[in-house]
């Protein structure tokens, strides 16, 4: 029980400490100052008195706080007894009933209601006892007189004043803070009821241990659940995640479980069925975020949001549609104009003066921009809504890398830039051993054409934006990952630019991008690419010096790779 602030308990004991300590100034002082004695045979201060001072001042000093650390009441109320037994102890020796320490025993009755009711009713019950000890005759000259009831009548009044008035000043006030507060916590509960029952984005809660601990009827009517059957039931049962495609989820790209082993927020757009209703299906945007103590060292579960995209989707598509017909419809007499500026230009089938040549040379490069402006928003296109094609197959990245650099190494010498091509071990080096360079097999299940394009047009960027140098190419991997990078001694790219780069239609506004061509959709199809066999594009890059940019490919094993090639044989043979 703690009825009022801590520090008033901590100012009491201080108080109490200081008199112990004066207690033993006026017990010594009473015994060995000459002339002092009065102190001794009228007012009490007999050795005892100082025994106990020493007591009062010790606890202080010293129990006082380590008491106070369990309890703090516990331990002022101690503080208070040594001190009663003091005042007690003093009046008794010093005329007892009529004795002027009395008032020290008044002073401390008005500080007893800090303590509580039931302490203000133990001292005044201590004192009644006392004064009926004195009363029935042990050594009272009268204990009826007015002085001795007063004394009584004393104890009840100025503890009962003081019970009042530390009850009114503080546990009534803080009982009031406790009623608002108790009403602003249950307002925010049920303001945060009616947001869960309210919004419609699915909301799901669930423990360390994959349990539904919360559901909202959002969530609920997107999987087919009541709230009340779904609670503490396996998330997995009760969401049904599929790819995008339909197909099934691979279970290390499940959510739930990602997010419950890494401590990670998981951002990902997959399909959800509802239960029973096999046709029922919502394309879902879906964030699960770990829940965690506040100092964040500690996992509590997860949340869940979905949102049905399932009409933006829609949307995308139809523009998407849009799209790749126009696009098409429109390459196609693109092509047949740029076909007829060549003829146009070739000496052997047309004559055409040198300032008909000059216009047709530009016609020419232009009609070529449009057309593979045209094919990049095509395959741009199909990109997002997953229609590009994809075939698969095992590729050992090494070979594939040396044999794509061999093709594009023109194309940088024709402007004058040095090629390389670096192949490593985990740490950038190939090993030696005994004299033999032993060049490790980097296996990747990718479609070679589409992993072409993006190393075609990484290096196309490279070659474009620079001027002086050399370009690498290099591969390097550890036993989970095979990684490749691009590097240039460039211009750089902007810290600025680096986060946007990979967005659609994203180019760089700077002298050399205004006046070399291009369409901004580069960097936004390598990462589609990319992504569609679980990898990840970056660049690193510092102006003036030149950027790279790298490609993470999850590696297969020696073992997966070639259980894979066997299975693509007997595909082509069956
Ligand atoms: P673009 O058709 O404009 O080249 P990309 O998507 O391929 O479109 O590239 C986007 C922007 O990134 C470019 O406009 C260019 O500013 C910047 N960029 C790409 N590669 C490089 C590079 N190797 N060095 C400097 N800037 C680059």
């Amino acid at each position: 029980m703690q009825l009022v602030k801590d520090r008033f308990y901590i100012w009491y004991n201080r108080g109490a400490t200081f008199l112990g300590a004066v207690l033993i100034v006026l017990t010594a002082a009473a015994w060995l100052v000459p002339g002092l004695e009065l102190l001794h045979s009228r007012f009490g201060f007999i050795p005892f008195i100082g025994v106990l001072g020493a007591i009062q001042v010790i606890y202080g000093l010293v129990f006082f706080k380590r008491q106070a650390q369990t309890n703090i009441w516990v331990a002022g109320l101690l503080s208070s007894m040594v001190l009663s037994l003091i005042t007690i102890s003093l009046v008794h020796n010093s005329g007892q009933l009529h004795s002027t320490l009395l008032i020290c025993w008044g002073v401390q009755m008005a500080f007893s209601g800090i303590f509580g009711l039931y302490t203000v009713v133990g001292f005044d019950f201590l004192f009644t006892f006392y004064y009926v000890i004195v009363a029935t005759g042990q050594s009272a000259q009268n204990a009826l007189e007015p002085t001795a009831l007063g004394a009584v009548a004393g104890t009840y009044i100025i503890s009962a004043i003081s019970y009042a008035v530390f009850k009114r000043l503080y546990v009534g006030s803080e009982s009031k803070r406790v009623t608002q507060l108790t009403g602003q916590l249950r307002n925010k509960q049920q303001q945060a009821e009616i947001l869960m029952q309210s919004i419609s984005d699915g909301i799901i809660v669930i423990d360390t241990e994959g349990k539904i601990s919360l559901l909202n009827p959002a969530a609920g009517k997107m999987v087919g659940w009541a709230v009340d059957e779904a609670m503490g039931i396996d998330v997995n049962l009760v969401v049904k995640l599929l790819q995008e495609d339909g197909k099934d989820l691979p279970a290390d790209q499940d959510p739930f479980k990602q997010v419950l082993q890494t401590s990670q927020q998981s951002n990902s757009t997959a399909q959800l069925a509802t239960r029973g209703e096999a046709s029922d299906r919502h394309i879902v945007s879906l964030v699960v975020s770990p829940i965690l103590t506040p100092k964040g060292n500690e996992l509590l579960g997860a949340i869940a949001v979905f949102r049905d995209v399932s009409a933006a989707r829609q949307e995308e598509h139809r523009r998407a549609d849009f799209i790749s017909t126009a696009s098409h419809e429109m390459r196609t007499p693109v092509a047949a104009i740029e076909g007829y500026l060549a003829l146009a230009l070739n000496d052997k089938v047309a004559k055409i003066d040198q300032k008909a040549r000059e216009y047709l040379v530009k016609a020419h490069e232009s009609t070529q921009h449009l057309g593979k402006l045209f094919q990049d928003l095509l395959t741009s296109a199909k990109a997002e809504d997953g229609r590009l094609v994809n075939h698969p197959v095992v590729v050992e990245m090494g070979s594939y890398l040396q044999q794509i650099t061999e093709g594009l190494r023109f194309a940088a010498e024709k402007k004058g830039l040095l090629m390389d091509f670096t192949l490593g071990t985990g740490n950038g080096e190939a090993s030696v051993t005994g004299g033999k360079v032993i060049t490790p097999l980097y296996y990747v299940h990718i479609d070679p054409d589409r992993m072409r394009e993006v190393i075609t047009n990484l290096f196309d960027n490279a070659v474009k934006y620079t001027e002086t140098g050399k370009i690498t190419l290099g591969l390097t991997g550890d036993k989970d990952v095979v990684q490749f990078f691009i590097r240039d001694t460039g211009n750089g790219i902007p810290a600025d630019d680096i986060p946007h780069l990979f967005q659609k239609f994203y180019r760089v506004d700077n002298t050399a991008t205004r006046t070399i061509g291009g369409t901004g959709l580069g960097l936004f199809i390598c990462r589609k690419i990319v992504e569609l066999y679980h990898g990840r594009i970056w660049v690193e890059s510092t102006q003036g010096k030149g950027s790279t940019f790298y490609i993470n490919i999850p590696r297969l094993s020696n073992q997966k790779a070639s259980e894979l090639q066997t299975a693509e044989k007997q595909a082509v043979l069956g």
